[in-house]
């Protein structure tokens, strides 16, 4: 199947309430948000927009999510893209596609391009390079580079990319003017769960005074991504059991389910 060019929504509707815990990455992005609404706030005082943020932190954990709540609360156009996605591309598509999303999203600035899984593109140059089928690799990379460089101090397009690998990057991506700056995306605590289960509990039909709490304290180690899974297999499980509301039984099974999972795939991984 052929790889998607990018994908482009105009009208974001996720906003920083969808985005459970994470206080502090909330805090740093909500300044990317200042800087594409009001932009000449910071210029006409001299200062420089910040062209890249990096958000690091293990899968799961509200990346994507993020970057859209971004978007969604400055209202610009969310352009994004994933990394591996260009893995399979052919020679020289890589590098067109890039300049081609770069030049929507500043023909349409101010706007948010979220490039996901960065890794797959922006590993260390030189490095693994022993069947040469790394150029196309580099070439989509440099392209990207040069494109963040050409960008003028009023282009008012901010790039965020997500990656659970900050350590294999290419040095060259952090240089001052590109991804400068660095965002962690943790694991959620045992209080972010709680937040994160509050999300994700919200549209289902449950039974009266669900604890929450309780739920939190079962689910250690869960990413955001992982306790969505568990609310949405326990509406299924109560389903199956013909349930006219979801109840603790039903989380208790969904959380085995996904512990079951995520050991299964532990397994295959190691
Ligand atoms: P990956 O590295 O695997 O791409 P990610 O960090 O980008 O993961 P998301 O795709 O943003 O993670 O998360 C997947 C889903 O998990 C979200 O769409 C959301 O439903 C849920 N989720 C994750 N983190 C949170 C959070 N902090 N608050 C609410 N929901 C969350």
């Amino acid at each position: 199947s052929r790889a998607k060019l990018f994908d482009e929504k105009t009208d974001v509707k996720v906003t920083f309430k969808d985005v459970a815990g994470l206080e502090g990455a909330k805090e740093e992005v909500q300044e990317i948000v200042e800087f594409l609404k009001n932009p000449e706030k910071y210029t006409n005082l001299g200062g420089k927009i910040p062209k890249g943020a990096l958000l690091v932190g293990p899968p799961g954990t509200g990346k994507t999510l993020l970057a859209k709540a971004v978007a969604g609360e400055a209202k610009v156009p969310f352009f994004s893209l994933s990394g591996s996605d260009f893995v399979e591309m052919f020679v020289g598509v890589g590098a067109s596609r890039v300049r081609d999303l770069f030049k929507q999203a500043k023909d349409k600035s101010p706007a948010i391009i979220f490039i996901d899984e960065i890794d797959a593109v922006g590993r260390a140059r030189g490095k693994n390079n022993m069947s040469g089928s790394n150029d196309e690799r580099e070439n989509t990379l440099n392209q990207l580079l040069t494109e963040m460089d050409g960008f003028g101090t009023n282009t008012n397009v901010i790039v965020l990319a997500a990656t659970n690998r900050a350590d294999v990057l290419d040095k060259a991506l952090m240089r001052a003017g590109r991804f400068d700056r660095q965002i962690y995306v943790d694991l959620p605590d045992i209080r972010e769960r709680k937040e994160i289960f509050e999300v994700h509990l919200a549209p289902l039909k449950k039974v009266e005074g669900l604890d929450t709490d309780f739920l939190a304290k079962q689910t250690p180690g869960f990413s955001g991504a992982d306790i969505a899974n568990v609310c949405n297999e326990a509406a299924l499980i109560a389903a199956r059991n013909n349930k006219t509301a979801v109840d603790k039984q039903d989380f208790l099974d969904a959380v085995d389910r996904i512990v079951g999972g995520l050991e299964k795939k532990n397994k295959i991984v190691t």
